[in-house]
């Protein structure tokens, strides 16, 4: 089962992203005659026709294979080897628990009197929000926030904490925050909201932010706050099957739950929050079972993407977790400035022109008109152990991090040195040529 969320938030991206490039056709020298509208029917449209066919294409595949049987309800444990579904008992001598998860909502005074989305019900709806509010600065609010942003809304994200995408390191979470700002998103950071209510046709929501009330006011609301697994209503009580105080189903590095024959994958385990990881725990647990292997999850190196434009895509450790290892550290960095390929793809930009039209709906003045300097966005850092010379871990944000995050993936699979790349030739022009100039810029990470 591969379709999941992603599919859909990636082809709204997509859409997203070809209203953004249209914007800026000027800039490549392509003439759109008139401005550029968004159809967010026709946005919609193409989201369902490709995850209608993506879901059909899995659920094809389940019911046609042999000895297979498809039970659509919602199943809970009646025992430690029985599940319910429909009032049908089902008893198995190995029982798989995946679950996933659904969006967490947080206990925030009035939620309960206003309308509001998930990153569920925000995938159904076909038109545009003239001005949407996004609780939480983190992976999910700020996909939805720049893809809502670029069809048209006006959008402000309320993080909590200090800076977005709190988890990555600083510079990752600043480079983010500013290329979203560039394009027009409110971004408050250190702000909690302390309620919300609706005035008239638009929802209030107040925020503290360094001891001062403030309040945002906008149209609709997204929350986008966090996730939690499905594993309230699932009967694992019957089963004996132990959670821990979040409701994540606690499991071994191979993914046995604490009764014998019952294992958990994918998001509600809380070892992992993405496709991939649910995928590599099936892959783990069935070479387990099927091929009598030792695959373990500790194995796997963390790998994932936020795909804002430009993404950022992270493997291993941040600088941050390095440092807190103690151990000496090398650092090497490269601004997308300076990598022929982004300037090529992504600049230069006659920004402020696109921004005044776009934004503020009006006529650009000559003066406007300036070129900027070149857009390609983001920077590549990679960290290594100094003694070793292994990659510790990698954050990429920019032009195609997402594909090109899989050298340094590979080369930590390896469990290579660095020096393997240095010499490696990558084709010109791309942007992961410059990984085995990187390789050969180490410096020691103070
Ligand atoms: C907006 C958004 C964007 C995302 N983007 C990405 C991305 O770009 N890349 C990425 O790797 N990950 C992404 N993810 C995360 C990814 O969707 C999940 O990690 C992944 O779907 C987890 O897979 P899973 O099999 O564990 O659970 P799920 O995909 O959640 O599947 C669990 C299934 O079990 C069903 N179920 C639940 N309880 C019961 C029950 N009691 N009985 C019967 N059925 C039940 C559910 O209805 C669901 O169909 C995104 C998530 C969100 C919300």
């Amino acid at each position: 089962m591969r379709e999941h969320r992603c599919t859909p938030t990636k082809t709204l991206v997509a859409s997203a992203y070809a209203a953004f490039l249209a914007r800026r056709a000027g800039d490549y020298g392509v003439t759109i005659g008139g401005p550029v509208g968004v159809d967010m029917r026709a946005v919609k449209a193409r989201k369902d026709t490709i995850t209608v066919a993506s879901r059909r294409g899995v659920e094809r595949s389940l019911r046609t294979l042999e000895g297979c049987t498809v039970y659509e309800g919602h199943a809970r444990f009646v025992a430690n080897n029985k599940v319910a579904v429909n009032g049908v008992e089902f008893g198995a001598d190995r029982i798989f628990i995946n679950v996933g998860g659904r969006a967490s909502i947080p206990p925030i005074s009035g939620l309960d009197q206003v309308p509001y989305f998930t990153n569920s019900s925000m995938m159904d709806i076909d038109f545009l929000p003239p001005h949407l509010i996004v609780l939480g600065g983190s992976y999910i609010g700020l996909e939805f926030a720049q893809a809502y942003r670029r069809f048209g809304s006006e959008v402000t994200v309320i993080e909590l904490a200090p800076r977005l995408i709190a988890r990555e390191d600083e510079d990752a979470s600043h480079a983010v925050a500013d290329f979203l700002k560039e394009e027009g998103i409110d971004v408050r950071v250190d702000s909690k909201v302390i309620g919300v209510e609706k005035q008239g046709n638009s929802i209030a929501v107040k925020l503290e932010s360094a001891g001062k009330i403030s309040q945002v006011v906008g149209t609709h609301m997204l929350v986008a706050i966090g996730r939690r697994p499905n594993t309230d209503d699932l009967g694992l009580d019957n089963a004996g099957v132990a959670t821990d105080s979040h409701g994540y189903i606690q499991v071994d590095d191979q993914l046995r739950t604490n009764v014998p024959g019952i294992w958990a994958m994918g998001d509600c385990n809380g070892r992992g929050a993405f496709t991939h990881t649910s995928w590599n725990d099936f892959e783990i647990v069935a070479a387990n079972i099927l091929d009598n292997e030792q695959r373990r999850v500790s194995d796997r190196i963390t790998a994932y993407a936020l795909y804002t434009d430009p993404p950022l895509a992270r493997a291993g450790m941040t600088q941050e977790e390095v440092r807190k290892t103690g151990k000496p550290a090398l650092v090497s960095t490269m601004a997308l400035e300076d990598v022929s390929r982004a300037y090529e793809t992504c600049g230069p930009s006659r920004r402020v022109r696109t921004l005044s039209r776009w934004h503020r709906g009006g006529v650009s003045s000559a003066r406007s008109e300036r070129w900027k300097a070149a857009r390609s966005k983001g920077f590549m850092k990679i960290l290594a152990d100094r003694d070793s010379k292994r990659i510790l871990g990698a954050s990429l944000l920019g032009l195609a991090g997402d594909e090109i995050i899989h050298c340094i993936i590979d080369l930590m699979y390896a469990k290579a040195p660095y020096t393997v790349m240095q010499r490696a030739m990558h084709i010109h022009p791309t942007v992961s040529e410059f990984l085995p100039i990187m390789m050969q810029d180490f410096r020691p990470l103070q």
